[in-house]
């Protein structure tokens, strides 16, 4: 199947439709928010990246009509077995806190030596609802928590998350350096090359 002309994207998310639009912009694919379609809220309730990706996209593509996109992300933690994972975003319940999601991040290593931690994104495009084999493309971001924010860009667990190759945490970064090497820039590249390749 040729690539597509337009896609709807299973996100509300300013920040990311933007990166996302740009980078497939360049293709001349359009993107759709899924906001122009009456999706209505879909729950994340599977314990993996891939499986909430998948309904994500699903859902968008059968309430559109049209091949659909979407990503999940979190960041895991060697210590916790991979917590907060895909809790990341409600680690600490609701409302969604940044603040209070780091809090109990760093409550939780308090005695824990072992700091490594990778942020993870996967990105699912599905051609069309029922599409039996969707294109998946992930990437992961490695580093360490540290217990004092540092920097002021990104968002989420960025102040808390440090590169020791750089000497800094992702929010010390500028957007676009961060986009470039994170693991949503990752997973990205990828699904740009399956698309500039025709695999689609
Ligand atoms: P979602 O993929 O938008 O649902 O994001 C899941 C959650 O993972 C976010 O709310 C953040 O808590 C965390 N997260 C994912 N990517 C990043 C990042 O690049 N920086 C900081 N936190 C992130």
């Amino acid at each position: 199947m040729d690539k597509p002309n337009r896609l709807v994207i299973a996100s509300n998310n300013a920040g990311k439709l933007r990166e996302i639009n740009a980078l497939l912009a360049s293709l001349s694919i359009e993107v759709v928010p899924q906001a122009e379609f009456d999706t209505g809220e879909v729950d994340e309730p599977h314990g993996t990246f891939v499986e909430n990706a998948l309904v994500k996209a699903r859902h968008a593509s059968r309430c559109s009509g049209l091949p659909a996109l979407s990503d999940d992300s979190g960041i895991c933690v060697r210590a916790l077995q991979g917590a907060p994972g895909v809790l990341s975003a409600r680690y600490a319940g609701e409302p969604k806190s940044d603040e209070r999601n780091n809090l109990k991040l760093i409550n939780a290593l308090k005695n824990e030596t072992d700091r490594r931690a990778y942020y993870y994104c996967i990105i699912v495009l599905l051609r069309h609802a029922d599409d039996p084999q969707p294109i998946i493309v992930d990437g992961s971001w490695h580093g360490e928590i540290i217990d004092h924010p540092r920097g002021e860009g990104g968002f989420g667990y960025d102040p808390y998350f440090f590169l020791p190759e750089f000497g800094k945490t992702s929010a010390e970064l500028s957007a676009e350096q961060k986009n470039r090497i994170s693991h949503r820039g990752q997973a990205l590249l990828k699904l740009m090359e399956i698309l500039r390749a025709k695999k689609f």
